[in-house]
């Protein structure tokens, strides 16, 4: 590692405009890059090295066998710093590694890795009240020399962390999405597992989409096509017309995400509301006055009206968000900031922090 002559002030802060920042790649200081081969994990360690040097015939390359996770640091106003429900993220990633035969990771490993990262990096962490994060990128692929279709003999885990901007610069803005003839997984493929192979699914339907000046896709069953599955690469919710109702989608093919677990508790919660995960019936969305996507990078985008076939569905309003979402923002981005209390287990805080 060189060693930083800057003075002490400013090594505190990186040199970053942090009121414009969006989701975009900027590289970071250090990365946690842990080995595994004979059956373990080595003990990990932080490299300034944002490239990886793969053997030419490794599983990721070819036969798509690795899986990812997306998860924030938020910088509190006493200067602590928070992960939201990290263990989630852990578990989810374990559930992924055994969908694609990978070796798992513990929540400590999992959690600690973070950590460090979080700690090696914190000079790029946003301000409080910027609306940015730390958003943290862990990852396991299969490597090693191989040819034939098999799991690899060799793993990476890694997280490297880029900072990102609120979502919604102006406030939260509703959005417009469209049905696809394209599905993102199969009924009994790997939609419940964070794995690059549904993403890759994804490129041609939403980048037709955007063509049609549409945010992205929502994904219907892939068995019949007729319930709503995911907006785009984020979990849908809707709220029914007399606003006692919060709905999520359940299905095997949907990814878990754990925002959308957490708007749930917080509807029936916080919120009072009825909740449920059920169908949603694309033919049925005149029973819901609001909508949206959710998800560790979305946060919660409200869902201005969807495009299904010659008809356009608008929800609340394509301009305003609705009043159920907007509590239901306001709840979520108020806990992962410290702001808002805290359901017992939901913040992990990261040691070294100011507070
Ligand atoms: C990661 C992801 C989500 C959101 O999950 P969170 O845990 O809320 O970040 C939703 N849908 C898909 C397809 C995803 O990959």
């Amino acid at each position: 590692m060189t060693h930083d002559t800057r003075p002490e002030q400013a090594k505190k802060l990186a040199d970053i405009d942090w009121n414009n920042l969006g989701f975009s790649y900027i590289r970071t200081d250090l990365r946690y890059l842990s080995h595994w081969k004979d059956g373990e994990w080595d003990a990990g360690t932080l490299t300034q090295d944002n490239m990886i040097h793969l053997a030419e015939g490794s599983t990721a390359l070819h036969y798509g066998q690795q899986c990812f996770e997306g998860l924030k640091a938020y910088r509190c106003a006493d200067g602590s710093v928070n992960l939201f429900r990290p263990d989630q993220n852990a578990a989810r990633m374990r559930s992924s590694c055994r969908r694609l035969l990978m070796p798992e990771i513990s929540d400590e490993m999992f959690i600690d890795a973070c950590k460090q990262v979080v700690q090696a990096n914190e000079h790029f962490l946003p301000p409080y009240g910027t609306g940015g994060s730390l958003y943290l990128r862990p990852f396991v692929i299969g490597v090693g020399d191989n040819i034939g279709v098999r799991t690899a003999p060799e793993f990476l885990f890694s997280v490297f962390c880029v900072p990102v901007g609120p979502y919604f610069k102006g406030g939260l803005t509703p959005t417009n999405f469209i049905t696809s003839g394209y599905d993102r997984a199969a009924p009994n493929g790997t939609g419940a597992a964070k794995v690059g192979g549904n993403y890759a699914a994804s490129l041609l339907p939403g980048f037709e989409a955007k063509k049609r000046d549409f945010a992205d896709v929502v994904y219907l069953d892939p068995a019949t096509h007729t319930k709503i599955e995911e907006a785009g690469a984020a979990n849908f919710f809707a709220v029914t017309k007399d606003s006692k109702k919060f709905i999520t989608p359940k299905s095997p093919s949907i990814l878990p995400s754990i925002t959308k677990y957490s708007l749930l508790w917080l509807a029936e919660h916080r919120l009072g509301l009825e909740v449920e995960e059920g169908d949603i019936h694309i033919e049925q969305l005149d029973e819901f006055s609001e909508a949206g996507a959710c998800g560790t990078a979305a946060v919660i985008t409200p869902i201005g009206g969807i495009q299904h076939g010659d008809t356009f569905h608008v929800f609340h309003s394509e301009t305003e968000p609705g009043p159920v979402t907007r509590r239901l923002y306001d709840e979520l981005v108020g806990i992962q900031y410290g702001d808002k209390e805290a359901p017992e287990g939901w913040i992990v805080k990261v040691e070294g922090g100011e507070g």
